[in-house]
């Protein structure tokens, strides 16, 4: 098979240094190698995350494991939990944070728009936890969270941090987020499989005892991790909970080293740079973008499908004669909108005009 250029909302083109990390000789989950890579990677993701957070590691799922981890951990039975719900992952937080037994409260906005932070925060008195995310994949919207954190009050911030971890600027100590969880298909420029989960010591004390899942119970997996993950300066004290998906770990282990070489403001920047050069070829050609003004994504562009124009087509006809695939849009804007990705390796300026030549060669509009 020939290689694509992925450009949809994810997974995107890897980095060719966690490519490589995949073709490496496989460890042993228990081999001390693999366990240097372990606490290093969790090391690293605590730089992406903005977080000095103990308790930050890379489950083995993905970023919807993630989604699962935070709620089931920390939802107690009939908890009211407000969720901001801009688009599809906001829709799937309700679903699961219901699922935990939470008394739902949904902010919802209209789609394409960013979270409107008086209305979440005046949404309920007194929830134990406030959801977020903080870039809708689904609709290439970024929110404010920063603010939801400086009004949280008593409640846990909850934030999924998928498409924005080393994407975008994201602090999670500054900010006040409580727990996090992301994945690695994203800008973190990895194969799918990962999802980096942060949670603080505020909201590890109020977690649930015995939560309903066995293999995301948080309370378990500290011995996964080892005790150095947790204790700063302690002995690495491992016992199994089960087997580490080593190849995979060795993957981000790679991804983030190459981010990290890089410098994250410069990763941040490049991201910026590339998504300002597509959106504004997009416009030149013609093309109104969806999500608001002013809150777009840089690593996740929507454009409305034009007038008369068959968005289905255009796709294939993108993969077929280019290798190139971008996203269809999302639940309602399914044949309205599309999605094109500029993650990880994609956030460079040649890959911004590999997708501009192609959309206007297909579109006639060359
Ligand atoms: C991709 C994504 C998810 C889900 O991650 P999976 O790895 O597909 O399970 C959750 N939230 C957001 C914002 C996403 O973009």
């Amino acid at each position: 098979m020939r290689e694509r250029h992925l450009f949809g909302p994810g997974p995107s083109n890897p980095y060719p240094e966690a490519t490589r990390a995949l073709a490496e000789p496989l460890l042993g989950h228990l081999d001390p190698e693999f366990l240097r890579i372990m606490d290093e990677t969790c090391e690293m993701l605590r730089t992406v995350w903005g977080t000095s957070n103990a308790r930050t590691l890379p489950l083995s799922a993905t970023g919807s494991a993630g989604m699962e981890a935070a709620f089931v951990n920390t939802v107690h039975p009939g908890d009211v939990v407000v969720v901001a719900v801009n688009g599809l992952f906001g829709q799937r937080m309700t679903d699961v944070a219901a699922r935990c037994g939470a008394e739902v409260i949904a902010v919802e906005h209209e789609w394409g728009q960013p979270v409107d932070v008086d209305r979440v925060l005046s949404a309920h008195p007194s929830p134990a936890i406030i959801a977020a995310v903080h870039a809708e994949t689904s609709t290439g919207v970024r929110s404010d969270i920063a603010a939801l954190g400086a009004g949280k009050g008593d409640a846990l911030l909850l934030v999924d941090a998928v498409t924005s971890i080393a994407g975008v600027e994201l602090r999670a100590d500054d900010w006040g987020i409580d727990l996090g969880y992301a994945g690695t298909q994203k800008c973190l420029g990895v194969a799918p499989g990962l999802a980096p989960f942060t949670i603080n010591d505020r909201a590890f004390e109020r977690r649930v005892e015995k939560p309903r899942s066995w293999y995301l119970d948080l309370g378990m997996l500290g011995g996964y991790v080892g005790e150095a993950g947790l204790k700063e300066g302690g002995k690495a004290q491992r016992t199994y909970h089960h087997t580490a998906p080593t190849a995979m770990v060795a993957s981000l282990h790679a991804g983030l080293t190459r981010i990290l070489d890089e410098g994250l403001d410069a990763v941040w920047a490049r991201h910026q740079a590339a998504g300002d050069a597509l959106q504004t070829g997009l416009e030149a050609m013609g093309l109104e973008l969806f999500a608001a003004e002013g809150h777009r994504l840089p690593d996740l562009t929507t454009v409305k499908v034009p007038e008369g124009v068959d968005s289905a087509a255009v796709r294939r006809e993108l993969l077929e004669r280019y290798d190139l695939e971008i996203g269809a849009g999302a639940g309602a804007y399914a044949a309205s909108v599309w999605r094109i990705g500029l993650m990880g390796h994609n956030a460079r300026p040649d890959a911004v005009l590999l997708v501009l030549a192609a959309l206007a060669d297909v579109l006639g509009r060359a």
